[in-house]
């Protein structure tokens, strides 16, 4: 009798260790990270995806969903809340968000556990209006409706700037719209809105769709406004938006621009953020057919234009690389 229960708590507790460690083994296996994109019809949404994919078949350990955002504010919320791990955002709204300024978002609310992983291509600040609209320039935005951008965006945060440099409010405005890209798109296309204010890389879906309809065209942020702006704001700086790169579009257009980035949650392990970074650039042909934009991650320029301390997963890659001493 004793000797059968003495078994029997042997197997017991042979049971209760598989149970226990079975478990974590598949745990650990398929460990599960978020990317917090942008707009279905932007940029940040299908280089996440091609992240996401590139994860899944060459790091066994790791599964990484995209979900898509309003984008830069958003994504740097999600962050501070724990509820997303990696997030593209604009190099901007990383540096007000980690430091807890500029934005009524941050202020006294900065997001310290903001880990940057690389820089990767400019964002212009592409502003669309209608042609029946007869706006030419930010000053005809006046009385007009206007899309700022999403809600959570960093599009909004920059068309408020622009405005103000221009020396114009919101109610300078005659209607005021914060909507999902797709929508501003739709809206424009309907005439039911004049103009809309887009951050976001060359080529972006919303901006192309936009062209084919012949009925939008793009406005410059140019002239003593735009000096202003870079001054106030310094991590605008001008580019152009070369002709033709949209349908009709027969003039190159001059605008502000700002980075996009990617940064990890400070409390993800080192050696997590190491091997995401790692495997991505040992992916990079891969992560090119992305978009056009993604051909802007190289390892020589990955920390340029970085507004915030480097994750320590990225900074040991880096090291490692040469890029950082
Ligand atoms: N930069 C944009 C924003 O934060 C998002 C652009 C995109 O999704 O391509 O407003």
């Amino acid at each position: 009798m004793k000797v059968r229960s003495r078994s029997l708590a042997l197997f017991v507790v042979i049971i209760l260790v598989f149970a226990l460690l079975v478990p974590t083994a598949q745990a650990q296996q398929k460990r599960l990270v978020t990317i917090a994109s942008g707009w279905v019809v932007g940029v940040y949404y299908p280089l996440a995806g091609a992240m996401s994919r590139i994860i899944h078949t060459k790091m066994p350990g790791l599964r990484a969903t995209v979900e898509s955002s309003g984008a830069s504010v958003a994504n740097a919320q999600l962050i501070g809340s724990g509820d997303a791990d990696f997030a593209l955002l604009q190099n901007d709204i990383a540096f007000y968000a980690y430091n807890g300024v500029t934005l009524g978002a941050f202020k006294g609310k900065p997001v310290k556990n903001m880990g940057g992983i690389f820089t990767i291509y400019p964002e212009l600040v592409q502003v669309a209006a209608t042609h029946a609209s007869g706006i030419k320039s930010i000053k005809d935005l006046k009385g007009k409706k206007v899309v700022l951008g999403p809600l959570g965006s960093g599009t909004e945060a920059n068309a408020l700037q622009i405005l103000e440099v221009h020396g114009m409010k919101e109610a300078d405005l005659g209607k005021v719209e914060r909507i999902d890209a797709a929508a501003a798109a739709d809206q424009l296309k309907d005439g039911r809105v004049d103009a809309a204010f887009f951050t976001t890389g060359l080529g972006s879906a919303v901006i192309v769709d936009l062209s084919v309809t012949g009925k939008v065209g793009l406005v410059p942020v140019v002239g003593a406004e735009a000096e202003a702006l870079k001054r106030k704001y310094p991590f605008y700086t001008s580019e152009v938006i070369p002709a033709n790169t949209y349908k009709g579009q027969e003039r190159e257009v001059t605008t502000v621009a700002v980075m996009a980035m990617m940064v990890a949650r400070n409390e993800l392990p080192e050696d997590l953020v190491y091997g995401f970074v790692k495997t991505i650039f040992e992916n990079l042909p891969t992560f090119y057919t992305a978009h056009a934009q993604a051909k802007g991650l190289k390892l020589e320029t990955a920390v340029a234009g970085m507004p915030i301390p480097l994750h320590p997963g990225a900074a040991k890659f880096y090291k490692e690389k040469g890029v950082l001493r």
